[in-house]
């Protein structure tokens, strides 16, 4: 069907960094001739701050209608207060996959770095069923946390990836475990992925690392990875560390998919060692609205935003100062429009 010429989609800014990147982003897909007609909604801190509510009902409203959104970072309290808003939208609209690539675009400790990191994004440890056993007068004396992990939902996102990697022209996957400890957990998602990889035989190889050894391989010689399937936890580690390999969490996408919603955003966090200063790096937002094109069909503009992006870094080497350059966020953002308005 024809790409309609206007996609309503929501737009949380977010938390910390989350309003500075989300601004860039918003003005260079402008610049790009975008087809997205925003709805801004607020979320996390902000939500809290402006409807005495993490997740207030307009925003999940606003995404249940237009299936589609553009999200900036949102800060969760560590140890105690509300429930991860991502973890809670990602469960809510049943967003199954999350699909973090590392490409290196800026060449620096690695080189050619291109690997496309399939988390499964709503079950394992993220389920969260913790508590506390007291023991005298200790409260909190033990501490019990459960995972979860269905076969059917580790079948569903062994297929997302093993269709990911045919669609993509991905050669292998490598499923990445813990099920010499983690029998059971893990184990199942092994055996899973095992099935799935016989209907692809021929087309996708597929072969399984223990999480320790994988760390280790990704900084010894990430160039044998194509693909990594992870369970929720060591997805998440491991999409920070590849962000590592290609100039840090300014350089790392992510996109949300269910079966009929999807929510894109960057790898990192809302920054708060930052927030406000105007030096956050937006190109990890501007790659998830890369995504965000070509999830709608729009391939073409996604190219162009990619290209810009990295003509601005290696050809006219602006750059914010966590990839050692000078640029403020503003000054990257118009140098990329920059781009775009030659091109
Ligand atoms: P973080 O990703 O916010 O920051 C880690 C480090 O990376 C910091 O030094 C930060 O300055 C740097 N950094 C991150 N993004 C950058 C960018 N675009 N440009 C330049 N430098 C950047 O991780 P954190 O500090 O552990 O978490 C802060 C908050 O964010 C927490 O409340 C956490 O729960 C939340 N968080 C949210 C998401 C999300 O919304 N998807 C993801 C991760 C963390």
């Amino acid at each position: 069907s024809p790409i309609p010429k206007q996609i309503p989609a929501t737009l949380i800014p977010g938390d910390g960094i989350g309003p500075e990147v989300v601004e860039a982003t918003v003005k260079v897909l402008e610049a790009l001739g975008s087809p997205f007609s925003w709805d801004i909604q607020q979320a996390g801190v902000a939500g809290v701050t402006s409807a005495g509510d993490p997740l207030p009902a307009a925003t999940l409203t606003s995404i249940r209608k237009n299936k589609l959104a553009l999200k900036g970072p949102l800060t969760t309290p560590i140890g105690e207060g509300f429930r991860s808003s991502n973890v809670r939208l990602r469960e809510e609209f049943q967003l199954y996959a999350n699909v973090r690539p590392a490409v290196t675009i800026v060449p620096g400790r690695f080189e050619d770095i291109d690997i496309v990191l399939v988390r499964e994004n709503i079950g394992g440890f993220y389920v969260a069923h913790e508590y506390y056993i007291p023991v005298g007068d200790d409260p909190r004396a033990v501490a019990v946390s459960t995972g979860i992990n269905t076969r059917e939902a580790c079948k569903k996102i062994a297929r997302f990836a093993f269709e990911y990697a045919l669609k993509n022209g991905r050669k292998k996957i490598t499923v990445v475990h813990k099920a010499n400890i983690l029998k059971a957990l893990t184990g199942i998602f092994l055996e899973a992925a095992r099935e799935i990889a016989r209907e692809y035989e021929g087309k996708v190889q597929m072969n399984d690392m223990i999480v320790d050894a994988c760390a280790m391989q990704l900084v010894l010689n990430p160039w044998q990875f194509d693909m990594l399937l992870c369970t929720n936890l060591f997805g998440d580690i491991l999409s920070d560390q590849m962000a590592g390999l290609v100039g840090g969490l300014g350089m790392a996408p992510g996109a949300n998919i269910g079966d009929d919603c999807a929510i894109f955003e960057a790898v990192h966090g809302s920054a708060p060692d930052i927030a406000g200063k105007g030096i956050a790096n937006p190109i990890s937002l501007l790659l998830a609205a890369g995504q965000m094109l070509d999830h709608v069909g729009h391939k073409d503009l996604a190219l162009r935003l990619r290209t810009a992006i990295t003509d601005t870094l290696n050809k006219d080497h602006v750059a914010t100062g966590d990839l050692k350059g000078k640029a403020s966020t503003r000054e990257f953002t118009e140098a990329i429009i920059r781009r775009l308005q030659a091109a």
